[in-house]
């Protein structure tokens, strides 16, 4: 008889299992109600209605209005528009964005494209934590500055920036400032109105929505030009039939993420991981040991290659990330890892640990028994490894 494997999911991060409460709230979408929700009759109504609701559920989770929330179709979406659009309305004014060394490809790439177009961008770095400055972003913005675009918390290190600070900053210099929240909100408090945010990306499935759902949002009296033309769903902005289901997949995930967010279970089994795998010799914590988000534990283990580890781990059933997943088809190490200072070789022997409320201790324990092994195993046929360094 085949034996199920044993999965232990601890790759959150990447993308998370849709949660109980949005597979409950979706079951009538995906059969009875299909209703187009610009038709006028009754059916079709009870689709507006739900994904009505659905705007009023976000906006609560974030502190936001809801007309503020835009749906869009993830958080590469959301960056793309935020990014592209705030420098379009603002060409008048200036050509100059300022950004950090760390950010996601969704926000990188839009940004090198911007650069390509004749933008000028100032990328800011970061210490060896994943902390920008403060005095170095003030020195950063110029007369031309349109845009500043940091993200609230970084995907590969964790590292939670100070958001609510440099908001304050970009307000006080009338720059719009963006976020990309996309691994913040759900898992930690994020309040628009207290960061001081313009615009805010979402991506539904990082908190049990589902895959190709997100949200912008755009803060009131701010006029954004249009991403897509067509019928005007979305206030205009946004045209193209909803995605109902995966509209109120997102809401229901992120009621449930947000009533109970950071859960001490969740930090606490973070903390175990960390407290114990960084006892293996020629370990490295990455990003603010302080300041991280409650499920990422992440580190560099020297003398190994990641993706060889997360391979390994699979074996074991075991299913992580080395780099993050949207980058882990590169080569190259990760540029937030290179940004942070890493060399090179050490850059490689990245792995990401992320957890949920849905992970358990004894899994933790069993990551902290195969986990060594590996490192061990690995490390005993590398050429690159001298065991007589530790
Ligand atoms: N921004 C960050 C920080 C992310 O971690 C990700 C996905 O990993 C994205 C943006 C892209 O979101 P999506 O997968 O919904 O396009």
């Amino acid at each position: 008889m085949n034996k199920m494997k044993r999965i232990i999911y601890a790759d959150n991060a990447a993308t998370s299992k849709i949660s109980k409460s949005a597979l409950d709230a979706i079951m009538p979408y995906l059969s009875n109600e299909y209703g187009n929700p610009s038709s006028l009759y009754s059916l079709a109504q009870n689709t507006r209605q739900a994904v009505e609701n659905a705007r009023i559920k976000v906006a609560q989770a974030i502190g936001a209005l809801p007309e503020e929330i835009y749906f869009t179709g993830g958080g590469t979406e959301s960056d793309n528009w935020a990014v592209k659009s705030a420098v379009e309305m603002n060409a008048d004014k200036g050509r100059h964005i300022i950004t950090s060394a760390i950010e996601h490809p969704a926000v990188l790439n839009t940004i090198k494209n911007l650069e390509e177009k004749g933008w000028e961008v100032t990328y800011l770095g970061v210490n060896d934590v994943g902390q920008i400055s403060l005095e170095e972003l003030q020195l950063a913005i110029r007369d031309d500055t349109v845009l500043i675009t940091i993200m609230t918390a970084n995907n590969e290190i964790g590292t939670i920036l100070p958001i609510s600070e440099i908001g304050e900053i970009a307000r006080k210099r009338n720059i719009l400032f963006h976020t990309d929240a996309v691994q913040a909100v759900g898992h930690i408090p994020v309040n628009v109105k207290e960061l001081n945010v313009d615009l805010l990306s979402i991506s539904g499935h990082k908190f049990g929505g589902m895959k190709g759902t997100g949200v912008l949002y755009i803060k009131k009296g701010l006029r954004l030009p249009p991403l897509h033309h067509g019928g005007g769903q979305e206030r205009k902005l946004r045209s193209g039939t909803e995605n109902v289901v995966g509209i109120i997949a997102l809401s229901a995930a992120l009621e449930d993420a947000v009533s109970c967010l950071s859960t001490d279970i969740v930090v606490k089994m973070r903390d175990r991981l960390i407290e114990e795998l960084l006892k293996i010799p020629r370990t490295c914590l990455t990003g603010d040991p302080v300041n991280r988000l409650p499920g990422i534990a992440s580190f560099v283990f020297e003398g190994i290659e990641g993706e060889s580890m997360v391979l390994m781990l699979d074996q074991c059933g075991i299913c992580a990330s080395s780099g993050s997943a949207c980058s882990s088809d590169s080569l190259e190490p990760s540029h937030v890892l290179l940004a942070i200072g890493l060399p090179h070789e050490i850059a490689h022997g990245s792995l990401r640990l992320s957890l949920n409320k849905d992970n358990t201790i004894e899994e933790i324990d069993y990551i902290l028994e195969k986990l060594p092994e590996i490192v061990a195993k690995l490390r005993s046929m590398s050429p690159l490894w001298d065991e007589s360094k530790s």
